[in-house]
């Protein structure tokens, strides 16, 4: 068997949380046992897909849902379905949206690299507002009339980037969108836990949603949901599924392909670049029981364990720790690692890059680095690494 270690490959700790840069989140032994399981048996895909749209629409509280190749892959399929409803013709386009409504906007203060994801089905971004708090230039941001200002002829719908204070509110800019006709597909990859947000994003209103299904999920990394209106998640499943069949025969489940709308079987979609195995989807709608059933949270109090471990073999260091106390009680805390102090002759990036680079390999969150802050997320986390983690910090943090 291939192994890491066979490949030369010194596997990590990995006390970063669940980032793709790293492998994404520790799945759990069910979801490893249906991984296995699904492998062994075979079943047509837009049968399965059908039957995952019905699991994603009951906990979700949206019309249907669909297991994509991350969230990223969902928020292509979205747009990708807003360009072109059930039009084959504009389907077989793409990502060449020339012809028809093909501008998406979005608040300038929203944008990131994966919004490339949007831009890759084909779509023109049309940025809107400013965040004058961050430029340091005046006290307001983003504002809903913006949005209004630059709708046109050739809008095809609003994207919209959800994170703690994001603003104008999602639920204006759906009420917005909705008085023109437009769609609003939310970027929602990382808005979990609290578990309840899978319900709650949705009940805003918004057209579309897409979550990641290999972060807090904890399915493989490379699945994600994109849930929302029955006629658009139609419109994305067609752009992903594999076509590969005769219009004679072609038989979608009707409840997520309405077969009636369309005036032939659509050649293979922008999609389909983007397909999921039978073995992620079994996978992630595993996990997804799993998160939505509130099973995670008997792990918590594991996670802060692991950190008042580290805490308390850290105390004859430089550093200074300080709990961050979760917003959510279907979250866990985090561990911030100050290098204040000035016995620490090196800065926060040497000691990070040291981390990485020693045996075993550290990886600790770098969103801080230039605060002079390591951060420690315990997901993924084990037993086994908590004390071999506490002695590489207190390695490179003595004074
Ligand atoms: C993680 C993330 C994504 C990408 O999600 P994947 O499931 O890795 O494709 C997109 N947008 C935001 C805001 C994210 O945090």
């Amino acid at each position: 068997m291939t192994s890491y270690r066979e490949l030369g490959l010194e596997p990590i700790i990995n006390a970063c949380g669940t980032v793709t840069r790293l492998g994404g989140a520790p799945m759990p032994p069910q979801v490893l046992d249906a991984f296995a399981a699904a492998a062994l048996e075979w079943v047509p895909l837009e049968q399965l897909q059908a039957a995952a749209s019905r699991r994603i629409a009951e906990t979700t509280g949206t019309q249907a849902g669909l297991v994509t190749a991350g969230a990223a892959a969902a928020l292509t399929l979205g747009t990708a379905a807003i360009l072109t409803g059930h039009d084959p013709g504009r389907m077989e386009q793409l990502p060449q949206a020339d012809g028809f409504p093909n501008q998406i906007i979005i608040a300038r203060e929203q944008r990131s690299g994966y919004d490339h994801a949007i831009r890759a089905a084909g779509a023109r971004l049309v940025e809107v507002g400013f965040n004058e708090i961050v430029s340091n230039a005046g006290v307001r941001r983003t504002e809903v009339w913006e949005y209004e200002a630059a709708i046109n002829a050739q809008t095809a719908g609003i994207a919209y980037v959800l994170g703690e204070g994001s603003s104008p509110s999602l639920e204006d800019v759906v009420a917005l969108a909705h008085r023109h006709d437009l769609p609003v597909l939310v970027d929602a990859a990382g808005e979990l836990p609290p578990r309840e947000n899978l319900q709650r994003i949705p009940a805003t209103g918004a057209d579309l949603v897409a979550f990641s299904g290999g972060k807090a999920i904890r399915g493989p990394q490379s699945t994600g949901i994109l849930c929302g209106t029955r006629e658009l998640i139609s419109a994305a499943a067609l752009q992903m599924l594999d076509m590969d069949d005769h219009w004679e025969l072609w038989d979608p489940p009707a409840d997520l392909i309405d077969r009636s709308q369309l005036p032939g079987l659509p050649r293979h979609g922008i999609g389909r670049a983007l397909k999921v195995s039978k073995e992620e989807i079994i996978a992630l709608l595993t996990a997804l029981e799993l998160f939505a059933s509130g099973a995670y949270d008997s792990d918590v109090p594991r996670l802060r364990s692991y950190l008042e471990t580290i805490v308390s073999q850290l105390q004859d260091t430089a550093a200074v720790c300080t709990m961050i106390e979760p917003s959510s009680p279907d979250r866990w805390p985090l561990l911030e690692i100050h290098l204040a102090d000035e016995r620490i002759d090196r800065d926060a990036f040497e000691v990070c890059r040291s981390l990485r680079t020693g045996s075993p390999p550290v990886y600790v969150g770098h969103g801080k680095l230039r605060h002079g802050i390591l951060i420690v997320n315990p997901l993924c986390l084990t037993n086994d690494d908590v004390l071999r983690l506490a002695a590489r910090l207190h390695a490179e943090l003595q004074p």
